[in-house]
């Protein structure tokens, strides 16, 4: 992999955090607000769903690292907000040939940072 993508996938990765962690405040799976981390349903393997906000929530990171071993409790809650239907849309959208570019990694980065600063703007927040 080019050093151009890498730091494009890196871009990406931290303002789509930014934003996943500052839209949720507090943990999916177990309502906490300490340690917030930006928990994704499927494997951050998958490009296709890596900046999908739909399948990204903020988890603390007890939750988000024990969803590496046991997947049940995001999975079950997701389900029971979202339908099974949706949920096996976005696992099948993992498996899709999606080719992201590094023009398109570093357009998701951006349209993700301008997401996150329109959210503090709207909570009249300063960082
Ligand atoms: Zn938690």
């Amino acid at each position: 992999m080019s050093k151009e993508r890498k730091l494009a996938i890196k871009y990406a990765d931290t303002w789509f955090s930014k934003f996943i962690r500052m839209r949720d405040q507090k943990c999916y799976t177990c309502g906490s607000r300490q340690n917030l981390q930006c928990g994704h349903l499927f494997s951050r393997i998958f490009l296709a769903t890596r900046w999908n906000e739909e399948a990204a929530f903020a988890q603390c990171e007890r939750c988000n690292s024990e969803h590496e071993a046991n997947t049940e409790p995001f999975y079950k809650k997701f389900i029971d907000e979202n339908g099974l239907e949706f949920f096996e849309y976005l696992e099948r959208l993992t498996k899709s040939p999606i080719l992201k570019t590094e023009h398109e990694i570093r357009y998701l980065g951006k349209k993700f940072k301008y997401k996150y600063e329109e959210l503090l703007e709207e909570r009249g927040w300063n960082e």
